[in-house]
């Protein structure tokens, strides 16, 4: 079998950086291209040594074009810049795996017009660890119903830029879904002042920053009698560029388009 190849975009990033990684620990994986944003002081310089591997001869590039042929685009970058790279990846007739996060609705909706031709994972969490717990949620959303008030929480490092994360709101989402009702109907994504009592069925969240918490989430059902909590925490942002690399991998033998990470694991019901 031929090897996949792939470029990693934004990567001099925190997470470009470990994807970098995550494809030269992969099998049958090999770099293709590497970018950054023009202006970046890292444009130049060797993705492997950025990346604390050994020197892979692929240097940074701010333009995309400059890239050779690829399989697959992977993309922890930005939203604007998730955008332009779709136009790419669509006339490349390639594939893409889409970590980015805090899309704006219309954003999401111009993303999926210019991936409509397209291969296409997008998670908001690439944790294997993260899936199975949005499957749980989901079930015990079902299960629990409406007697139990639902409470997600989320923690990430000081310099993330979007709240909630995309994965609280991915959690929001399945929970929602056990309940057979729809997120945007139920959410409540902020409390201050004198908010009055907690309405039934309301799903609330809360959010804290600080430090290098690489990402904490917890799904709250609570009752008078009892709390059940599905809790995930990361500790390495590894498990990520891991699961995108295998999102990369999988997404390579499916035609056109729009998966998650359910449908890697092979987790969908
Ligand atoms: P970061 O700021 O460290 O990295 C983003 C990189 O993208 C930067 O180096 C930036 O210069 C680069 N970039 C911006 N515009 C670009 C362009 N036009 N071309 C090329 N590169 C460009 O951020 P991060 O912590 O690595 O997170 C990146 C994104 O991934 C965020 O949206 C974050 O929420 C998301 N994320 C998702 C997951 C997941 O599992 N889905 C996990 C971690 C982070």
């Amino acid at each position: 079998m031929s090897e996949l190849k792939v470029i990693v975009v934004g990567a001099s990033g925190r997470m470009g950086r470990m994807l970098v990684r995550a494809v030269t620990e992969a099998k049958g994986v090999v770099l293709a291209g590497a970018t950054e944003r023009s202006g970046s002081p890292f444009v130049g310089r060797d993705a492997g040594e950025l990346a604390g591997v050994e020197t892979l001869g692929i240097r940074l590039v701010d333009n995309i074009n400059d890239c050779a042929k690829a399989d697959v685009l992977i993309d922890f970058t930005t939203p604007v810049a998730t955008l332009q790279h779709a136009v790419f990846v669509a006339e490349r007739g390639m594939g893409i795996v889409i970590g980015t996060t805090g899309f704006a609705a219309e954003q999401l909706q111009q993303l999926q017009d210019r991936l409509s031709n397209s291969p296409v994972v997008m998670a908001a969490n690439y944790s294997v660890g993260v899936n199975l717990a949005l499957n749980l949620i989901e079930k015990a959303a079902e299960v629990l119903g409406n007697d139990y008030d639902a409470e997600i929480f989320e923690a990430h490092h000081k310099h993330k830029v979007d709240a909630p994360s995309g994965t609280a709101l991915a959690m929001g989402k399945a929970l929602a879904a056990g309940r057979g009702v729809d997120l945007d109907d139920v959410a409540v994504y902020s409390r201050e002042g004198i908010t009055g009592a907690r309405k039934p069925g309301t799903i609330g969240f809360s959010v804290v920053r600080g430090g290098n918490i690489v990402g904490e989430h917890e799904a709250m059902f609570i009752a008078d009698e009892e709390r059940i909590e599905i809790n995930h925490r990361a500790s390495d942002r590894m498990v990520f560029a891991r699961g995108a690399v295998r999102a990369a991998n999988w997404l390579s033998e499916q035609s056109s388009g729009w998966y998650d990470m359910q449908d890697v694991l092979n987790l969908r019901d």
